[in-house]
C-alpha cells in the first residue's frame, strides 16, 4: 500500500470517528466528507511541478495579495479531471444535487473548458451563479461546485507557494495569496496564533490580541468564547465589527490534525455565535446556515 492510499485512508477513518465523535457535526462530516478526501487525494496526485510567481515587493508590503498581482488560476490546469472529481464528490455527500452534479459531468466532459470558463468568470465579483442557466443546474448547486473547485485549484498554488511567501512578512489579517479572510485560527507552538485561509488553506501567523477582520486592537472589545467542558475549542470575537473566527489550540498536539475537520467539528460553536449576533469573518458554505 502506497502512502498515498495510507493518508487518504487515515483520512475517511478520521471524518468516519468524529461522525460518530461529535454528533452536532455528523451531517456536516457527512456532507463534507466526500469532497474533503477527493481533494486530498487529487492533490496528491497531483503530478504537475510546483509553480511559483513572483512576488512584487512593493505591492506585497502595501498589503496586495499575490492574487491581485499575478493570475493564479491558469487555463492549462486540469480543469477537466479536477471538475469531474469536485463533481463527483458533491454527488455523493449532498444527494439533493447528485443529478445536478450528473449533468454538470456530462457538460465537463463534452466541453473541458467550461470549469475554467466557470470559475474564473466575474472573478471580482460574487455574481458567478449568473453561469446557472448556461448549465441548467440549481444555482446554489453550481456555486457549491465553483466555490470547490477554485478552492481545490487555488489550494494547490498556496502550497506551491508556502516556501517563497515564508521568507515575506505578511501582517493583514486576510490571506496573502488570494486575499480572503480565515475560517479558522490555530493555536501552535509557544502561543502563535496562525490564521488558515477559508479558500486556499494558506496559513500565516498573526497577533493574538488584533482582529483579523477589522484590525482593531482593543482587549475590552475582544473577546474568547468558551464552551464549558470544551477545551480543544473557542471563538475570537469583535464587538467592534461583530464577527467571530474559529479557534483550536493544537499546541501541545504530536498529531496535527486537519483544520477542516477542526473547522466542521466546531460548527455548534458557530451556531452560538451567529445567534449571538455575530458573522463569521468568512462566509464559508459549513458554516452559512
Ligand atoms: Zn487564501
Ligand atoms: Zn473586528
Amino acid at each position: 500500500m502506497t502512502n498515498i492510499t495510507t493518508e487518504i485512508e487515515d483520512l475517511a477513518t478520521e471524518i468516519d470517528r468524529l461522525a460518530i465523535a461529535t454528533p452536532h457535526a455528523s451531517s456536516l462530516l457527512q456532507a463534507f466528507g466526500p469532497l474533503l478526501v477527493s481533494q486530498h487525494r487529487f492533490l496528491q496526485n497531483w503530478q504537475d511541478p510546483t509553480r511559483t510567481f513572483p512576488v512584487d515587493p512593493l505591492k506585497y508590503h502595501g498589503g496586495i495579495p499575490l492574487i491581485r498581482q499575478c493570475r493564479l488560476l491558469l487555463p492549462d490546469d486540469p480543469w477537466q479531471e479536477a471538475g469531474l472529481s469536485v463533481a463527483s464528490a458533491i454527488g455523493e455527500g449532498f444527494p439533493q444535487f447528485s443529478e445536478d452534479m450528473r449533468c454538470l459531468s456530462k457538460r465537463i466532459k463534452e466541453e473541458p473548458s467550461v470549469c475554467f470558463a466557470l470559475c474564473t468568470s466575474n472573478e471580482a465579483s460574487d455574481q458567478r451563479t449568473d453561469d446557472a442557466p448556461n448549465i441548467g443546474i440549481e444555482p446554489i448547486a453550481l456555486q457549491l461546485f465553483q466555490r470547490s473547485l477554485t478552492r481545490l485549484l487555488l489550494t494547490k498554488r498556496a502550497r506551491d507557494m508556502t516556501k517563497e511567501l515564508a521568507s515575506w512578512p505578511w501582517t493583514k489579517g486576510y490571506c496573502p495569496m488570494c486575499g480572503s479572510f480565515p475560517h479558522l485560527a490555530i493555536i501552535r507552538e509557544k502561543g502563535v496564533r496562525w490564521l488558515q485561509c477559508s479558500t486556499c488553506r494558506h496559513e500565516w501567523s498573526f497577533s493574538r490580541l488584533t482582529c483579523p477582520h477589522c484590525d482593531h486592537e482593543d482587549p475590552q472589545a475582544t473577546n474568547y468564547l468558551f464552551v464549558e467542558g470544551e477545551t480543544d475549542g473557542t471563538a475570537f470575537t469583535c464587538d467592534k465589527c461583530s464577527t467571530y473566527l474559529l479557534t483550536s489550540n493544537q499546541s501541545g498536539n504530536l498529531r496535527p490534525s486537519h483544520a477542516d475537520l477542526i473547522a466542521l467539528s466546531l460548527a455548534h460553536l458557530d451556531l452560538i455565535l451567529q445567534e449571538k449576533g455575530f458573522l463569521p469573518m468568512a462566509a464559508c458554505e459549513w458554516n452559512t446556515f
